[in-house]
């Protein structure tokens, strides 16, 4: 709304969530008439406070001209209220379309522009319905991005595609991944334990110590340990690091089998941040998966950087298309591991 310049009923610039919020709960767009939705405690100061039923409520349905039908009013008041109760119907497909944020939300960047791409319906509730991706730059005025939208249908099934080629890549060649060997990591573990120990004792020896000449041996002794230990300590830690790397690498892999393995092949939040980074969408029929390998890579960086990533080989790529309706959409992707 504040993207179209649309103005508030206040005539506000600014469009809270709760302005949007009392739009579609009020019911006088279906019709209806709802009186003593607040009532006035206060004669003096007219203070009005919301009446939650301990007043009577009088509701006339139909009264004033609708501009919603009821049926779509009803839906979104069911919405609202089974998010607010934290409960969404099993009907996977009822749930993607109408939680807020989506797996892909703020994930797909548009490879002209660099803005990311945003949901939009089309032929919302007609059988060829679908959903549209849109870089935010043309929603914004096609001067400044002139990228055509693509299915959101299609870009997930590019993914899936992916995963399942990626899965298999990994698997020929990271076998070792699987079988996590920590005994370099175990023993290095028990030395630095020993050494510890050791300067224990050397700590000991020296405040018992009787002679100067006894003291500076121990001394001497001591700064060796913990060299070896400083040095041991450095090691220990670039292992552990190692480990820790291999094991988010392994469950990073269970979490795409689990997905591959199962029934609804669902792309949930944790299957695309297994996955993924980011994506760019270089046109409508073309995109380049990312995969960061260092964590810290921000998506701001992938975006400023888009051409020159989109250029990089990919590790695999595919071609997928689906059909809805009597149309179908073609989709060639590529993983690109940066
Ligand atoms: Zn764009």
């Amino acid at each position: 709304m504040e993207m179209r310049h649309y103005l508030t009923g206040a005539g506000k610039k600014e469009w809270h969530l709760s302005t949007i919020q009392g739009i579609i709960r009020n019911e006088k767009y279906v019709g209806d008439l709802v009186q003593q939705k607040t009532y006035t405690i206060d004669f003096l100061s007219h203070k009005r406070i919301k009446n939650k039923g301990n007043k009577t409520k009088y509701e006339s349905k139909g009264v004033i001209p609708a501009i919603i039908d009821r049926e779509t009013f009803d839906l979104a008041q069911s919405i609202i209220e089974k998010r607010r109760k934290g409960v969404l119907d099993n009907n996977e497909e009822t749930n993607s379309r109408y939680l807020t944020r989506y797996p892909l939300s703020g994930k797909l960047i548009c490879f002209k522009c660099g803005e990311t791409l945003k949901r939009r319906y089309w032929n919302y509730t007609k059988p060829c319905q679908r959903t549209i991706m849109l870089c935010n730059g043309f929603i914004q005025g096609k001067k400044k991005c002139n990228s055509k939208g693509v299915v959101l249908d299609v870009i997930e099934e590019a993914i899936r595609d992916a995963i399942r080629k990626f899965v298999d890549l990994v698997s020929v060649h990271h076998s070792g991944i699987k079988h996590n060997d920590n005994s370099e990591c175990m023993s290095l573990l028990d030395e630095v334990t020993a050494i510890k120990g050791n300067l224990e004792k050397l700590i000991e020896r020296q405040l018992n110590a009787r002679s100067d000449f006894k003291r500076n041996a121990l001394d001497k002794k001591y700064e060796e340990y913990s060299e070896i230990l400083e040095n041991k300590s450095v090691l220990l830690n670039k292992l552990q690091n190692k480990q820790k790397d291999i094991s988010l690498e392994r469950d990073r892999i269970d979490t795409l089998i689990d997905f591959l393995d199962s029934d609804s092949k669902e792309l949930t939040d944790e299957v695309i941040d297994a996955f993924l980074t980011r994506i760019i969408i270089i046109d409508n029929q073309h995109m380049a998966i990312i995969v960061a390998k260092d964590k810290s890579v921000t998506g701001e960086q992938i975006a400023s950087n888009r051409k020159d990533i989109a250029q990089m080989n990919g590790v695999l790529d595919g071609d997928v298309e689906i059909r809805i309706g009597i149309k179908v959409y073609k989709m060639s992707y590529k993983v690109v591991v940066i």
